[in-house]
This record gives structure tokens, C-alpha cells and sequence, in this order.
């Protein structure tokens, strides 16, 4: 099957019926109605529409080497330049779409699953079949073109360092059995963004390597599961999509991204979707010898770029509008941004620029200058928002909405709320979209997901330091202290 459209995508997810609860009642409904799912579903359809525009198809695509059909360009394991620099301008057409907002734009995990099914013989070391396995589900979901979500951590309740789970009640998700049909899991898992709004989910280990001691195998594990599977459940928090207008919630009503708990009740995962079971060595290999770090992190920034570029053009145009652009801190703050796009970039090119192939012959950016941008994002994209407050001050808050503009105060509001370009209405409509990106609920777990959605950024910072080879600059102190003074 070729690369989805939005309708077909909607259909797909409508038909799951997965088990999703919200505000204490189960979805029966179709999900694409639901209040708190509509506006992202609807947003997601229009990223899968793109793939079929007659002037984007052949960036959007590529012919799959399988089935000869067009199937979308984030599945693509690039073989040289021109296929990295595919995916690059494939991931900002969609990015774009959503002002960088969809952090798990489906793009995200397909470029992850791209990265597990290229180096699939990684997991021979736990049996041929969870290898074939891990290469044949890449090549189900990218013929499908499925939409994923995943959950890569565990629940939140101790994270001292030598904690183990002593619970009389399984809280982690384990392999508590294994029979004829599959491995049976229990437990929970955090934290599945677009937990509703996916085809499938991807259970994968925490990034956290396993301690090699008895008692860690059940926590071994790699599987996936369509979200309609007996005993999945996905508890979504309360949603930050409140069903007000484009007006209103410009970002909020377009792209509320669901977060949502996974429990497992006993879930039999069938043994041709298990990927890991128990191997703890396979288990910590996984991440650092896949190209997981190399193509993930070009995806996120890659995306990160466009959605600061959208935030600069946002802060312009309020600049403009109530007329503050001659002043020096204004300058020294926009400039702020602009070094803050311009590094993204940099990270990007370098990373594109010494690519290499990699062990399993796909064309692999170089992840030291991603990483490094994913040290970087989280701590520029608060300050950005920061910014936007600081330019904006009272206009942040003199936002009254669509139903007062259509009210019998519009004229007085068209006056009193006028900017230096617009009348008042123009003027509230782009102050409320800087509202909800930088104050509303919507904006503020825009903060949170750039903060942590890759990761603790303290123990990223360790992976950092761990990876990047620094051995040459030493000897170069060492050479230098060794010469005689002259
Ligand atoms: C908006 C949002 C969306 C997300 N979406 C997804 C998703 O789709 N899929 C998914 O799998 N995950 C997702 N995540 C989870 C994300 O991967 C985690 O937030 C991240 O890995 C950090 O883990 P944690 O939240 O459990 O924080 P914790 O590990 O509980 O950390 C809490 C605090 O303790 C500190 N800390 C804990 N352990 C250590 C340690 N060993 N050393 C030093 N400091 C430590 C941390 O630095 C932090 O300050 C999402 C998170 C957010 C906020």
C-alpha cells in the first residue's frame, strides 16, 4: 500500500476502537470526533495529505525498494547526501505545517523504527527471530504507512539509583510469562504522546542501561502491538485542546498532542512482535549501535528549526505591530533568536557534512553536533519563550476572544485594542497565537517537551560526556606542557 492520505488515516484510527480513557470515562466514539483528539487528528490528516501534493510527491516519497510503491520519505534510509538532504527537506515541509508543534509528528518514529530495522542483526544476539522479526515489522509499517507512538520509560515513583522495584503489586512494566502464543506483560509505561491517535505503539527499553544482575531480564524487552490489543489501556491526561476557536486557540485547537499512560494487563505480545525478551546485553546495545541517536536527533532538529524560525517570524510581527523596533534590547533579543536558528542550522549541516555510513550501510549524520543541538534546544527554547513575553508584556493579556469581537463590544474593542498596523481584532488574533505559545497550557508543555521529550537532559549531558572522544585535545596540552620555554 502506498503512502496514506489524511482521509485513510482517519479511517484507520476511527476503526481501532483502542481502549483510551478520558475524565474518568472510556472512549466509545470515534476518536477523530472526540473533543480532545479532533483538532490534532485533523492536523496529522493534513501532514499525510501532503505526501500526495502533486508538487511535493517526489520529496514526500520515494519508490520503495520491496513493492516499487511511493511510500513516505521519513521511512528512507538515506545511501548518500542527497538522500539526508531528502530527509531534511521532507521533515520541514511537514514541520511547517504544524509550526513545529507536532513534536511526535509521525516523521519522529518512522525515522526511529528506520533506524531499528536497518540493524536488526543487532538482535540475532538474542535469536534470528526477533531479528527477522524487527526487519519485517519496519517493512509492515513503512508499506502501511502506520502511525506510531511509544514508550521508552518507566513509571515515576523511585528513581534513586539503586532502586528496585520491591513492590508487593507490579508497578514496571515486565515479562511476568512467556508461552506458545507470545510473552505476556503487566504493568505500566511511560509516556506515550499521540497515545490515541496512532496506529500502534513501540514498547522499547529506557535508554537506561540494565544493571547485569538477576532480577533485570524482565525489564529486557522490545515489542510492538496495534493500540487495539486485549488488555492495552491509554489513561491521557486532561486535555489542553478546549474546543475554543482557531481564534482563541490558535496552537492549542490544532495541535493538542495527547499524552497518555500505558497499562498492560497481562498483554500477550505474539512472539512474531517480540524484539527483545530478556536479553540484557541486546537490551544496552540497542540504542548506541543502531543509528538511533544519529537519525533521531536529525529529525528533531531538523523540525526545531522551522518551529523557531515560526517563533521569530511571531515575535516580528509583534514588534511591528506595536511599533517597539527601535529599541536596542529589542535588537540584542531578536538576535538572540537568530543565533539560536543559525546554530540549529550549523549543528545540522556539520552533523550532514561529516555523515558516514554506518556498520549497517545507511548514511549516518554525524550525532556529535546533534547531540549537542539536543543539549542545546532545551535551553534556548525557554528563553524564546521568555522573549515573546518580554516583547509582548499587557498585550499578552489583552485578549479578549472571538465571541466578544462578535459581540456588541466590537467596535470599542476594534479602538481601544488597535496596534500600530491593525484594528483591534487583527491585532488580538496574532496576540492570542503568542499567548498560546508562550502562557497558555498549550505553550507551557511546549516548555516541558523541549525540556525532556529526548530524555533527562542531566543524563544526556553524561552520554555526551561519554561519547565525545576528546583524547587528541589532551595530547595536545600534553605536547604543549612538554615544550621548552623559549
Ligand atoms: C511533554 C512530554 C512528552 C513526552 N513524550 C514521550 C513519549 O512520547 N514517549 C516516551 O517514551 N517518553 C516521553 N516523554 C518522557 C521523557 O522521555 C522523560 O520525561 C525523560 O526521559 C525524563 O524522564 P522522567 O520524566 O521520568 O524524569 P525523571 O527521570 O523522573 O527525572 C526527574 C528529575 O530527577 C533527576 N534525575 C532522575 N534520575 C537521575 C539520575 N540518574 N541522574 C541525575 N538526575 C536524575 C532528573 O534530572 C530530573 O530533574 C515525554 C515527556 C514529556 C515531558
Amino acid at each position: 500500500m502506498p503512502a496514506v492520505n489524511g482521509q485513510q488515516y482517519i479511517e484507520r484510527i476511527d476503526q481501532l476502537k483502542a481502549n483510551i480513557w478520558y475524565e474518568g470515562k472510556k472512549i466509545t466514539g470515534k476518536i477523530s470526533e472526540h473533543p480532545a483528539f479532533k483538532g490534532v487528528i485533523k492536523s496529522q490528516a493534513k501532514l499525510y495529505d501532503l505526501q500526495h501534493h502533486p508538487d511535493l510527491i517526489d520529496l514526500m516519497t520515494w519508490k520503495s525498494d520491496t513493492t516499487g510503491n511511493r511510500i513516505g520519505t521519513s521511512y528512507l534510509p538515506p545511501r548518500n547526501h542527497e538522500d539526508l538532504e531528502k530527509r531534511r527537506l521532507a521533515i520541514q515541509e511537514w514541520a511547517k505545517l504544524s509550526c513545529g508543534m507536532l513534536g511526535r509528528s509521525p516523521d519522529y518514529m518512522n525515522t526511529a523504527l528506520m533506524t531499528f530495522g536497518t540493524s536488526a542483526k543487532i538482535l540475532e544476539d538474542q535469536s534470528m527471530e526477533c531479528a527477522q522479526n524487527m526487519k519485517k515489522y519496519y517493512e509492515y509499517v513503512r508499506e502501511n504507512d502506520l502511525a506510531l507512538t511509544h514508550t521508552f520509560i518507566q513509571p515515576q515513583v523511585n528513581r534513586a539509583s539503586f532502586y528496585i522495584e520491591e513492590s508487593p503489586e507490579i508497578i514496571a512494566a515486565q515479562i511476568v510469562d512467556e508461552n506458545d502464543d507470545g510473552i505476556v506483560i503487566h504493568g505500566a509505561r511511560l509516556l506515550a504522546t499521540q497515545g490515541g491517535t496512532t496506529d500502534e505503539i513501540i514498547v522499547f527499553p529506557s535508554g537506561a542501561q540494565l544493571p547485569q544482575i538477576s532480577g533485570t531480564a524482565p525489564y529486557a524487552y522490545a515489542f510492538a502491538i496495534p493500540n487495539n490489543t486485549p488488555g492495552l489501556k491509554f489513561m491521557t491526561r486532561e486535555s489542553f485542546d478546549y474546543g475554543k476557536s482557531t481564534f482563541d486557540h490558535p496552537l492549542g485547537s490544532r495541535f493538542e498532542e495527547m499524552d497518555t499512560i500505558v497499562v498492560f494487563d497481562r498483554v500477550t505480545v505474539p512472539w512474531d512482535r517480540v524484539f527483545i525478551h530478556g536479553s540484557v546485553p541486546v537490551n544496552n546495545r540497542l540504542y548506541n549501535d543502531s543509528g538511533f541517536f544519529s537519525h533521531t536527533t536529525h529529525q528533531i532538529i531538523c523540525k526545531n528549526v522551522i518551529k523557531t524560525e515560526f517563533l521569530l517570524g511571531l515575535m516580528q510581527k509583534m514588534i511591528d505591530e506595536i511599533n517597539v523596533g527601535e529599541y536596542q534590547h529589542i535588537h540584542e533579543k531578536i538576535s538572540e533568536v537568530i543565533v539560536g536558528i543559525e546554530a540549529m542550522k550549523g549543528f545540522i549541516y556539520s552533523s550532514e557534512k561529516q555523515a558516514k555510513m554506518n556498520q549497517w550501510g545507511v548514511f549516518s549524520p554525524d550525532p556529535n553536533p546533534l547531540l549537542a543541538a539536543t543539549q542545546y534546544y532545551p535551553k534556548i527554547y525557554p528563553r524564546f519563550v521568555e522573549i515573546i513575553q518580554l516583547i509582548g508584556a499587557s498585550g499578552l493579556v489583552s485578549i479578549p476572544t472571538e465571541a466578544d469581537f462578535k459581540s456588541e463590544l466590537k467596535p470599542e474593542l476594534d479602538l481601544y485594542l488597535q496596534s500600530s498596523q491593525s484594528k483591534g481584532e487583527d491585532k488580538v488574533r496574532l496576540f492570542r497565537l503568542a499567548w498560546d505559545a508562550c502562557m497558555s497550557a498549550f505553550g507551557s508543555r511546549q516548555v516541558l517537551y523541549e525540556r525532556f521529550f529526548f530524555g533527562d537532559p542531566v543524563r544526556l549531558a553524561t552520554n555526551l560526556y561519554n561519547k565525545y572522544n576528546r583524547k587528541h585535545f589532551v595530547e595536545r596540552v600534553n605536547d604543549f606542557l612538554q615544550k621548552d620555554p623559549d
